[in-house]
């Protein structure tokens, strides 16, 4: 493919980020530029997590003037982190919001991050792409939508940042078949558990893929196999946008304005587009000129700055004409499956992102159900073990008992392709929060399909583990991974952007994070946002260079 050669020519020569993260970003934001209020910028985005940190440091690099605000802090790994549980809970965002539906979805440190580096901060660490099929489910399985591009327009940007990352793992036999630039880590006792569980059961694992460094990266260290991917990684093993784009951003005249909440995206009603932002910082409001703006918040965050948006002549928000804003937000099911082994574990000895299964991804025509999970290690600290435990209803002495038993447990969590449905929707609450704005509602309820991928899901753990040789096995339920709520489509009437993530209706103005995904697989979607924004990148740069970049959608 003649485009995907291009870019993994100009990825090899030009983008391959290595860096020391902090120190890199100590000396850069010293160099920072600096643009005036009154500057009008050729784009503000908002949020400098995985998609937003990704189309930052690709306008950079092509010139554009970018001003990137974050609501939360700039971290520095090395006086901000700790390897610790407990003390870790600064990472996450924990602004109130309200949850309801009959399945509600507890949010906080499970599935959102706050500041520069956003959720990859303290995701895991795991990157897959997704399958082709992920982009056509309602033509080939009935359920879910159709996206408005295909996984070949995105295959190229997936192979460019799994070398920007870097991407450490076997070659992939399931989806589109593919190598990773980095070979795969050793596995610790958690992963050898899988693969020898597996290969009993007759189910295929691979090691990988995770973007975590395998050998020294630039001035970044190897892994030291520590285990505290989900704290912060403290060494910069572990690739968050923190330690590759963000450096990569400022390196190219980026400005990246942390503790900066945007509270509004302006617009002139008249000409029907953006100006600028106001955010809030240390109290006192704010205002960013700028052509466009580029919303990058997070499937909760967005649609609420969206709702919160709303002018008189978009009275219900912006890009919300056809009621779409918020609608069709979706978590994986994700329940995690521990097994006791009469020897030594010690799952706590590694990353907790190892080994994975992408064997049940695809639908089974001989299942009653559509669609599939994966399976993975995950590999719980003590704290997390502990609400493992007591969410089989035990406590006192048993609970203990459990505690010092540790050490011979292993974990394994599945990711389940929740379908994505109109009423699971952020709207925006009677509540406000410490800036007096109102926070955003999450409904959400389960489906029949959703209930039984949970049920073959927790059956294909408990064959792995008991095919290990495990005693005993408990399974807890939890959900992972927010995506849509502003999703692509191919028309208003089905979504908030459009192929190019350009928001419908409203001139300049584009989303570029994990709200935009129509469907979610049973893949982790980091990498697949980091793809997106690099392609809604060279969709921008495209669009201006013919002069229709911050034309509306229609
Ligand atoms: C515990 C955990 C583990 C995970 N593990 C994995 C994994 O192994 N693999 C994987 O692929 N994914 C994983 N994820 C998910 C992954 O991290 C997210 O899907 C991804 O980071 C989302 O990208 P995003 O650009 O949509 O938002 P984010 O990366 O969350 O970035 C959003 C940013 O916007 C900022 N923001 C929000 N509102 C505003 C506002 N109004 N003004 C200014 N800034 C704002 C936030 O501070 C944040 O920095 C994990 C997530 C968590 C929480
Ligand atoms: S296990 Fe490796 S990637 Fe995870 S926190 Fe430790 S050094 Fe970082």
């Amino acid at each position: 493919m003649k485009g995907e050669a291009a870019l993994r020519a100009r990825n090899e020569s030009a983008w391959l980020l290595p860096n020391d993260g902090s120190r890199t970003n100590h000396r850069l934001r010293e160099d920072m530029r600096h643009h005036d209020l009154d500057d009008e910028v050729d784009l503000v985005v908002v949020g400098a997590g995985a998609g937003g940190a990704v189309l930052t440091q690709r306008l950079a690099r092509a010139g554009w003037r970018v001003v990137c605000l974050d609501a939360g802090p700039f971290w520095d790994p090395d006086r901000d982190w700790v390897s610790d549980e407990r003390g870790s809970h600064g990472l996450y965002w924990t602004e109130p919001r309200q949850i309801g539906g009959a399945h509600p979805v507890p949010l906080g440190s499970n599935n959102s991050g706050r500041g520069v580096g956003g959720s990859m901060v303290h995701y895991a660490g795991y990157t897959p792409r997704f399958h082709p099929s992920d982009f056509r489910t309602r033509t080939a399985d009935g359920v879910g939508a159709d996206w408005p591009i295909s996984y070949a327009h995105l295959r190229p940007y997936y192979a460019a940042i799994e070398a920007e990352l870097p991407v450490a793992g076997e070659a992939w036999p399931w989806g589109d078949p593919h190598g990773y630039p980095h070979s795969p880590h050793p596995v610790s006792g958690n992963g050898d558990v899988f693969l020898r569980g597996a290969r009993a059961a007759g189910i295929e694992a691979r090691v990988g893929p995770v973007a975590i460094t395998n050998g020294r990266f630039g001035n970044r260290p190897h892994c030291i196999y520590r285990g505290f991917c989900l704290q912060g990684c403290k060494v910069n093993a572990k690739a968050s946008p923190l330690i590759t784009h963000v450096p990569d951003a400022l390196a190219h005249g980026a400005e990246i304005r942390a503790d900066s909440h945007v509270s509004r995206v302006l617009v002139d009603d008249e000409a029907g587009r953006v100006t600028g932002v106001t955010y809030l910082n240390r109290g006192r409001e704010y205002r960013q000129r700028a052509r466009a703006v580029a919303v990058a918040g997070y499937s909760i965050e967005t649609p609420r700055l969206l709702l919160l948006s709303a002018t008189r002549r978009f009275p219900d928000g912006l890009g919300n004409d056809c009621d779409q804003v918020g609608r069709y937000l979706m978590v994986q099911g994700a329940p995690q499956t521990a097994g006791r082994f009469d020897e030594e574990v010690r799952m706590y000895k590694a990353p907790p992102p190892e080994v994975s299964s992408e064997q049940f991804y695809e639908t089974d025509p001989a299942k009653p159900y559509k669609r599939g999970w994966s399976i993975q290690t995950v590999s719980p600290l003590p704290i997390t073990w502990a609400e493992h435990v007591v969410a089989q209803g035990h406590w006192g002495s048993v609970l203990r008992e459990y505690m010092r038993d540790y050490a011979h447990w292993a974990t394994l969590g599945s990711l389940c392709e929740f379908l994505p449905q109109s009423d699971n929707r952020v709207t925006l609450a009677d509540e406000t929060d410490r800036h007096g704005l109102p926070v955003a509602h999450f409904s959400y309820s389960q489906c029949d399909n959703d209930e039984q991928l949970l049920a073959a899901a927790q059956a294909s753990m408990e064959e792995i583990l008991r095919a290990a040789g495990a005693r005993e096995v408990m399974t807890v339920q939890r959900f992972a991974h927010l995506v849509g709520g502003a999703r692509m489509a191919a028309r208003p009437e089905d979504g908030v952007v459009d192929a190019d993530h350009r928001v419908f209706g409203v001139a300049g103005l584009h989303v570029v994070d994990g709200s935009t995904l129509p469907t979610q697989g049973s893949a982790n979607p980091a990498l697949t946002i980091m793809a997106l924004a690099a392609r809604a990148a060279d969709r921008l740069i495209a669009g201006a260079r013919s002069g229709l970049a911050h034309q509306a959608a229609s």
